[in-house]
């Protein structure tokens, strides 16, 4: 089998999240589906080690957030590659309540509000099967696609999406700086400032981790 074959599934960019055990939580999700058309219904696929799958039971609402081209990207690497277990990740985020429910607004094209109707099993993931309660269109800003997040950002795939993949970095020559928390490559020969010479106060562009959370690839 070629695995590479589903490079070319596409894919959009999400964030679900909810209130839970009176908290707001959120992930990153790149699989949401519309499956009927009538009183339509959405499904999700979502890790069972994220924090915020915990807050997805039969009943319960949560919210969609459609990103855009035009999405800060230091907020897709916030909800998906930390856990709201441990991490306020709407704290500094731009965001509104809606029917109780945190949802994010930063430049999004649009929201969803759902309700879980069902959740079925898929060995590391839940598919989770909701009806869409409420929505809203905000923007007219084209909504990113993960083609774009990867070739326009260079963002990387948190290790609970569906589509991870283990991935080696190049180290073809020095130079090359990974960031510890998301995988973001900071890469000297491709960028106008040495990764050295870039201020303390610079920040991870996908994750926002200060500069101290890069190391060097060795060749
Ligand atoms: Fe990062």
């Amino acid at each position: 089998m070629n695995i590479n074959i589903l490079n070319d599934l596409s894919y959009g960019m999400y964030i679900i999240s909810t209130k839970y055990m009176n908290k707001n939580v959120g992930c990153f999700v790149n699989t949401v589906s519309q499956i009927t058309s009538e009183n339509p219904i959405i499904s999700v696929s979502i890790n069972k080690s994220n924090y915020t799958n915990e807050a997805l039971n039969i009943g319960n609402k949560f919210a969609i957030s459609i990103l855009s081209e035009k999405t800060d990207s230091q907020l897709i690497g916030k909800f998906g590659f930390f856990s709201s277990k441990d991490t306020d990740k709407f704290d500094g985020i731009e965001y509104s309540e809606i029917c109780g429910i945190p949802v994010v607004t930063n430049n999004i094209c649009g929201y969803l509000i759902c309700e879980v109707i069902n959740i079925i099993d898929c060995e590391t993931h839940n598919i989770v099967l909701a009806r869409v309660i409420d929505g809203e269109k905000l923007t007219d800003n084209i909504p990113m696609t993960y083609k774009y997040y990867h070739e326009v950002i260079k963002g990387k795939v948190p290790k609970t999406a569906p589509t991870y993949k283990k991935e080696k970095v190049e180290v073809k020559n020095m130079g090359k700086y990974v960031c510890k928390i998301c995988g973001y490559v900071y890469d000297n020969s491709k960028e106008e400032i040495k990764f050295e010479d870039l201020p303390d106060s610079w920040v991870c562009p996908l994750c926002g981790v200060p500069k101290n959370m890069f190391e060097k690839v060795e060749e």
